[in-house]
């Protein structure tokens, strides 16, 4: 299942990583109707489907054991050990993962990062989500939290993010992100020079992410000179994060990927520009996600498949 600020979605996943049956609601607001929504998600799946085990992605921070939800900022979840409650009313084992090591999990197995020694997932929707795989291994750092990607400062003093800090890559890289560039770039536009520029006039809330990449698929120069910006942090960030972890693949992922064609080389020659001994050195793959919307449901459902066989084999999850 993939439980995000939106929606809670739920599939059933075979041993290849294809998806046999869906089914979705929209995500309750209290921790009790979301416990509900998930368990009645996999009744309804489970009446159809013979399920082994479930595994929930979720948008948040979870224990190093995957048993508990520390904090999700879209999810009522504060401290709640999930896979607990969810296990004893489902009768199946359960296992939390974070929403991006997930993705980032199915992408290494069946997509994008198949067999890379090491691998970073860059998941650019409404802000960053970061994972890094070594060897197929989530690495999650000693607390839980790395590698939080999206809160990298790159601009000291740039625009302020609900994090506290200012400048983070996510407020430069990100749909909201594209969004803001573009509201910054009509004050340089005529209004009716635009297609953009016509509709913000209109309303201003009308300039999203996903509408200033399907201006600049359109031939829109503002919305490509947004994008153009995109793809500059993008490479700037991908630098640092080369720099860190000297990835063999980075997996560019999020709902931003759908418009990669329109973005995915300037960052990578920027990208190849900045980076530490540029010219060199290897340079990592940069690669667009495979699995896409799935890529939650696919990674959790290999963990869960993970556990199912422990329990065949030692009669316990580990
Ligand atoms: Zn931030």
């Amino acid at each position: 299942m993939d439980v995000g600020g939106t929606s809670v979605r739920a599939g059933v996943v075979d041993a290849r990583g294809a998806v046999l049956d869906t089914t979705r609601a929209p995500t309750p607001t209290g921790a009790q109707a979301l416990e509900d929504a998930i368990v009645h998600a996999v009744e309804e799946l489970a009446g159809r489907h013979d399920v082994a085990a479930v595994g929930l992605a979720v948008a948040g921070f979870v224990t190093a054991d995957r048993r508990s939800v520390r904090f999700a900022p879209h999810l009522a979840w504060r401290g709640v050990p999930v896979a607990d409650r969810v296990s004893a009313r489902l009768g199946l084992p359960v296992v939390l993962e974070h929403d991006a090591n997930a993705a980032a999990l199915a992408e290494y197995r069946f997509g994008a990062a198949r067999g890379a020694h090491v691998a970073v997932l860059v998941a650019l929707g409404t802000g960053i989500g970061g994972a890094l795989l070594v060897d197929g291994r989530v690495f999650r750092g000693a607390h839980g939290v790395a590698p939080e990607l999206g809160h990298l400062r790159l601009v000291p003093d740039g625009r302020p993010c609900p994090c506290g800090k200012r400048g983070c890559w996510e407020r430069y890289c990100s749909g909201t992100a594209l969004a803001a560039t573009a509201v910054e770039l009509l004050a340089e536009y005529p209004a009716a020079s635009t297609v953009l520029g016509r509709e913000a006039a209109g309303d201003p809330r009308a300039v999203t992410g996903r509408r200033v990449a399907g201006a600049a698929r359109d031939g829109d120069p503002l919305a490509q000179r947004a994008m153009t910006d995109l793809a500059r942090w993008l490479g700037e960030g991908l630098a640092l994060v080369a720099d860190v972890y000297d990835p063999e693949v980075v997996v560019i992922g999020g709902g931003v990927s759908e418009s990669a064609p329109l973005f995915l080389d300037d960052a990578r020659q920027h990208y190849a520009s900045v980076v530490t001994g540029a010219g060199h050195r290897p340079l990592a793959r940069i690669r667009t996600a495979q699995l896409g919307d799935d890529a939650g449901i696919v990674g959790a459902a290999a963990l869960a498949r993970d556990v199912a066989m422990d329990v065949v084999r030692n009669g316990r999850p580990r």
